[in-house]
């Protein structure tokens, strides 16, 4: 069965022919990520291609459209999302300069790609006037970060998840999202 990864490198379609056994490619999408010509060519779903924008987040990781990211600053947290052609606070829903956000100390938490619905989980806490979560990564396997605690916020049900999610599947309510051992912000 194949699987999905993601793959880092430059946008091609018209492939060079694999040095393994010379076999010719057709045209279409695909990364290469470099290295001995052709060996490392990744065939793509082209819905899911992120470009870099130019801009590296506090820990070096290029930022790319479709990303989200986590912005700690003056005790205040927000989350922006990189757009075709704007960068949306989702906490105060205005728009940003790619200037701007050069500027601001960043840290890319996941995208939405993986995480479709991370904006509606975060507006329902703005918008109810409840706590935003806390969230310095979406995925907390390959992280020290400890496992979620996911609270919901319509029947009180609470479990464990090494990924975020919106909402719980059985009844619909949003997720409080926590960690299971607290995680604390920079200036707490
Ligand atoms: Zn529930």
């Amino acid at each position: 069965m194949p699987y999905s990864i993601w793959v880092q490198g430059e946008y091609i379609t018209e492939p060079p022919i694999r040095p393994t056994d010379d076999l010719k490619r057709p045209i279409g999408h695909y990364i290469d990520t470099g290295g001995y010509l052709g060996a490392n060519v990744y065939a793509i779903d082209v819905e899911t291609l992120c470009e870099y924008i130019g801009i590296s987040d506090h820990d070096k990781c290029m930022v790319c459209k479709n990303d989200i990211l986590l912005c700690e600053m003056n005790q205040k947290i927000s989350y922006f999302i990189i757009q075709d052609k704007e960068i949306i606070d989702i906490i105060s829903d205005e728009i940003l300069e790619l200037e701007k956000l050069s500027t601001l100390d960043v840290k890319v938490i996941g995208n939405t790609i993986d995480f479709p619905d991370f904006e509606q989980g975060v507006r329902y806490f703005v918008d109810a006037k409840r706590k935003i979560p806390y969230l310095p990564t979406l995925d907390v396997l390959e992280t020290p970060y400890p496992y979620f605690k996911l609270t919901c916020s319509k029947c009180g049900r609470a479990f464990l998840s090494c990924k975020y999610m919106a909402r719980h599947k059985k009844c619909g309510g949003y997720l409080a999202m926590d960690f299971a051992t607290r995680v604390h912000k920079k200036w707490e």
